[in-house]
This record gives structure tokens, C-alpha cells and sequence, in this order.
């Protein structure tokens, strides 16, 4: 993966496509960590998690604004290396896993040609 970057620069880059987005954030849940970060994302739609769970959250938000990231739906999120990951999170740090594939786009695309099936 390179030089690892530290979490406030990657909050500076530029976020992640909205196609990637996509491609990741594949499961829905009314909570979620996003384990490259540890921050703990928490719907706050009584239709999605329980009233009570949600002001449990809204809570700790108040006290740990940089840990928790409130959503007015459901989470959109991905498993990518067995870790959690969250498109929207503010850690960004999905920017790295997009700017591997960016680079590598010639030699992935060879090896899905080598390897596609019919
Ligand atoms: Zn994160």
C-alpha cells in the first residue's frame, strides 16, 4: 500500500469516487464500525435503530464528537480484508484502497482478462 498516511492528511484528500463508493458500501446497517478508523457510525432514523439506542449514541457524540458519525438512514458499508469499511467515513482512508486500484488499473485489468471465465 505504500507510505501509510497519517489519518489528518488523508481527511485533506480528495474523498473517494462515488463509484467506488458504491462498488464498497454494499451492505446496510444501523450500525457500523469502520475498523480502519474505530469510529462508530449509528443511524438516527427511529425506523432504522431503536429510539433508545439512538439516543444512547447521540450521547456519546456529545461527549466524543470525533468518534461517532451520525446518519439520517441506513449505513452503507463493505468488508474489504476482513475490516469493516465505511465510504462516507470522514477517516477517508478507503482513498488509498481506490488510489492502489487507480494505479494498478493496467496490470488488474490484465489478470481479470487471464482469468475471466467463457
Ligand atoms: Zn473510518
Amino acid at each position: 500500500m505504500g507510505t501509510m498516511k497519517k489519518n489528518e492528511e488523508l481527511e485533506g484528500l480528495e474523498p473517494i469516487s462515488e463509484e467506488f463508493a458504491n462498488a464498497v458500501g454494499r451492505m446496510h446497517q444501523s450500525i457500523a464500525v469502520c475498523d480502519l478508523c474505530g469510529r462508530t457510525h449509528f443511524a438516527t432514523d427511529p425506523e432504522v435503530l431503536d429510539l433508545e439506542e439512538i439516543n444512547e449514541f447521540k450521547e456519546l457524540k456529545k461527549q466524543q464528537p470525533d468518534r461517532y458519525v451520525a446518519w439520517d438512514e441506513w449505513i452503507s458499508m463493505g468488508v474489504i480484508d476482513s475490516k469493516s469499511v465505511i465510504p462516507n467515513c470522514p477517516c477517508n482512508r478507503l482513498r488509498l484502497y481506490e488510489d492502489f486500484l487507480i494505479h494498478h488499473r493496467e496490470m488488474f485489468e490484465d489478470y481479470y482478462e487471464a482469468t475471466k471465465e467463457d
